[in-house]
């Protein structure tokens, strides 16, 4: 349990991090004081009020809504320090100066609560060394916290101690960190760059040799070294131009001044290219030029050969040969072997890069991280790789790829000389034929595997992310297995609550999917104390499979599809109906039946990164499982609360432009303002406490006396509205901004959302909405129109324009 409350927290410095880190807490819910200094011109708040206006325009957005951005307090040192002493938590994030940063700690220390932490987002300065300069009673309370840009986005934060530093500080700050903030916490030890930027700017630096000792192109090696090797889709140049070429310049020189004695040192020099680039005033994306450049449509990329009396920048598009292509999809003792063996240029590149990070890890492991899992868990979360190199070169054969190395050392082909540490080789590893094992990880300075870290907060996190090797069980073959059908798994980890996961491929519902969770609903009404569904991966579900339904549709047509339909609407109308409650438990795309599953739940639990919408219209189609009943109840429930006689049609209108237009929320706040979460559901600020919140949620619910909601009826719109809303549609249609096919396919959106032909005010029930929907819905599927954006759907995944 998290027992260091954080009230408020500071955060020192307005700049790219800080103004985001401080975004970011406003996501989370945690109260935020953001300083800078004072300007020097107009309001002494003037750096600050900048940069949270800046915040509203970044992308991809640091907020979950914009206008949050308000809840984020101004301050400057010059007038608010006093307000220092309301904060728990101290995060210095300015100018990467050192005796900024040392003048800045004197200049606050006065004002800072006795039991305060303060902790320094430095990516290059010594923790200790920062430590040094500040009053004794503050030393045991200072750390370093490093995120990774963009703060919302990526899920590491390495936390790095000082020799002074009060251990149970690092486990308060960590708790809060991994469950209030939501990301995945790494304990770096105080050495250049800590591990993430030290192993990965290391990493981009022999990937830039390599490629010119194989001369490979850029956009060649980005292809290589992006999805295709499991790495960040943007590979290595392209990652290069988002990070800024000043910024990995900055790093770069992190490592040159500090790292004289390292046997790599010799590598850490600047690539002439990057120098070059810099002089240019190309630093990549945020110059609008760097190692690539965007020209309209077009991507060129920089051409080191080109005369640079003429163009500089080449068209890029090159990609990797079909034949390695096909080797990276071996699995990775045979994909290695390959990679070695092959004579192909661009096999012989990949081998060499993955040679020099196995050879650059397993000399640094004792210095620079505890562990092995350290060093995995730094790649996978701040460059997102999808195994980091330990993992790699255990899941490719340990003892084997350790020979290659050093065959590849005593060749004289690596980076340096320095041989493979000996437990590479001697002792446990060898004997267990890798660094992670069920007993933990290994320490190359510590000689042991070290288990990891079971500090309480770790209990709400039942599948944590592992490293393989690890032993970890995979969530859905965990627990008790209930019920499972194709697409459908139904199991408990309790004996209490049920949980059904959906394992079809984006958690499409079809048929079998809509069967196997109302078998869920039976079994947890008969036995538990509620169900929740929740997937172990980032999607929650894609929606209706369509395809699911082809067959159907070519035998019968719309008509065969209709009682499908009724289906999927009665499964909806069983789970919010159920004797128990159904937790929804939301992570990624809940888009059209996801959205429908979630909302038609009595409760949502939802990650941060939740996008949640209903996107028929993309298709063709209207909402068809109870999505648009949904919106009018909503509507008239709003209608309610507030007001007995309120206008129904006003609250209807941001439900029908939601679903007209098929928004989806670009985060879980997003999707509540858009009323596809309520303000009594819960956002969770880290994915893996996911499924622990849900349970607790469902028992909850239970345990207070959780009675399904009464069906009730509901006034609607009626024609009146539905004119309204046309008489707008038409206006749209005629100004060239929606087709003819958009203008037909909102008017039936509207033609549900008021209820159809009726009065306003006449009373409707779910099943009557439901109905209309189902007509319009099939009378949709047999339109030329709908079944083109159907079929362009289902053959290019990108919807088509008619
Ligand atoms: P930035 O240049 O965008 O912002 C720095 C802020 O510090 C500015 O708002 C500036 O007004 C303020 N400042 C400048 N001089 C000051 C002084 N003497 N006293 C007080 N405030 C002063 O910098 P940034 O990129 O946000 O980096 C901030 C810190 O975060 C650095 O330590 C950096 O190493 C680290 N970091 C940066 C990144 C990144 O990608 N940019 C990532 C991780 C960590």
């Amino acid at each position: 349990m998290n027992r260091f409350p954080v009230r408020k927290v500071a955060v020192l410095g307005a700049g790219v991090m800080g103004a985001q880190i401080a975004a970011h807490l406003v996501n989370v819910k945690v109260p935020v004081v953001l300083f800078d200094l004072p300007a020097k011109e107009g309001p002494k708040n003037g750096i600050v009020t900048k940069a949270v206006e800046g915040l509203k325009k970044l992308k991809p957005s640091p907020l979950g809504v914009p206008e949050d951005a308000a809840l984020i307090e101004q301050a400057n040192y010059e007038e608010h320090l006093d307000k220092l002493r309301d904060c728990d938590l101290i995060i210095e994030a300015i100018a990467e100066r050192m005796d900024w940063k040392l003048d800045l700690y004197k200049r606050i220390a006065p004002a800072i609560a006795p039991h305060a932490i303060v902790a320094s987002n430095t990516s290059g300065l010594s923790i200790t060394k920062l430590s040094d300069v500040l009053p004794e009673e503050i030393k045991p309370r200072f750390c370093g916290i490093h995120f990774f840009n963009p703060p919302r986005y990526m899920y590491l934060v390495e936390l790095i101690p000082t020799p002074t530093t009060r251990p149970e500080i690092l486990d308060q700050l960590e708790a809060f960190v991994t469950s209030a903030v939501g990301k995945g916490v790494v304990r770096a030890k105080d050495t250049p760059n800590f591990v993430a930027n030290r192993v990965g700017i290391a990493g981009m630096l022999a990937t830039m040799k390599e490629a010119e000792t194989y001369g490979l192109s850029y956009d060649v090696v980005d292809d290589l070294t992006g999805k295709k090797l499991g790495r960040a889709s943007s590979g290595t140049f392209r990652t290069a131009d988002v990070v800024g070429l000043d910024t990995m310049a900055h790093v770069i020189k992190t490592l040159q001044d500090n790292l004289a004695d390292d046997p790599f040192f010799p590598s850490y020099a600047t690539p002439a290219v990057v120098t070059k680039l810099i002089e240019q005033g190309a630093l990549g994306q945020k110059s609008g030029a760097g190692f690539f450049k965007k020209v309209g449509k077009d991507i060129l990329r920089y051409d080191t050969k080109a005369d640079p009396a003429s163009a500089q920048y080449v068209p890029a598009g090159g990609k990797a040969d079909e034949i390695v292509a096909r080797m990276l999809k071996k699995p990775a003792p045979e994909r290695l072997k390959l990679l070695r063996e092959s004579t192909n240029p661009q096999a012989q590149f990949l081998w060499a890069i993955l040679r020099d990070s196995f050879h650059y890890c397993a000399v640094h492991l004792a210095d620079i991280a505890d562990s092995a899992r350290e060093i995995d868990f730094a790649m996978r979360w701040g460059f997102g790789s999808n195994r980091g190199p330990f993992e790699l070169w255990q899941e490719a054969g340990w003892k084997q790829v350790a020979e290659w190395v050093k065959a590849d050392i005593d060749a004289g082909k690596a980076l340096c000389t320095a041989p493979l540490p000996a437990w590479v080789f001697d002792g446990p590893v060898a004997t267990n034929s890798g660094v992670h094992t069920p007993e933990g990880s290994w320490s190359a300075s510590q000689n042991k595997y070290l288990p990891r870290s079971t500090l309480p907060v770790y209990q709400r996190q039942y599948f944590p992310e592992s490293v393989l090797g690890s032993g970890a069980v995979a969530p859905l073959k965990a627990g008790t297995e209930v019920f499972k059908n194709d697409e459908v798994r139904v199991w408990t980890l309790d004996g209490e609550v049920l949980i059904a996961s959906i394992t079809a491929k984006l958690h499409l519902i079809s048929p079998t999917v809509t069967e196997g969770l109302l078998k869920a609903v039976d079994l947890a009404e008969s036995q538990y104390k509620g169900l929740v569904i929740w997937s172990p991966d980032d999607v929650f579900s894609a929606g209706a499979n369509l395809e699911a339904l082809m067959p159907v549709f070519m035998k019968s047509g719309a008509k065969g599809i209709a009682p499908e339909e009724k289906k999927l609407q009665d499964a909806m109308l069983r789970i919010r109906y159920a004797t128990v409650p159904v937790v929804s438990a939301v992570r990624g795309i809940a888009l059209g039946g996801g959205c429908e599953l979630a909302v038609y739940s009595a409760k949502r639990v939802a990650a941060m990164e939740s996008y949640v919408g209903l996107v028929e219209v993309g298709v063709g189609l209207i909402p068809g499982g109870g999505g648009l009943a949904y919106i009018v109840r909503r509507a008239a429930e709003m209608a309610a609360a507030g007001n007995a006689n309120a206008d129904i049609f006003a609250f209807l209108k941001d439900g029908f432009t939601n679903a007209a237009m098929a928004k989806v929320g670009t985060s879980a706040i997003e999707s509540r303002k858009m009323g596809y979460l309520l303000w009594s559901d819960t956002i969770v600020a880290n994915k893996d406490e996911l499924l622990y919140v849900a349970i607790q949620e469902a028992k909850a619910l239970f345990e207070a006396g959780y009675r399904a909601p009464q069906k009730k009826l509901f006034p609607v719109a009626g024609r009146n509205g539905i004119a309204t809303i046309k008489g707008q549609l038409a206006n749209m249609r005629d100004g060239g901004f929606i087709s003819a096919h958009d203008f037909h396919i909102s008017s039936l959106i509207a033609d549900v959302l008021c209820g159809g032909d009726v009065d306003a005010g006449s009373l409707v029930s779910e099943d009557y909405l439901m109905t209309l929907e189902r007509k319009h819905f099939c009378a949709l599927l047999e339109h030329p129109k709908t079944q083109e954006r159907i079929m362009g759907m289902l053959q290019t995944g990108k919807p088509v324009r008619n």
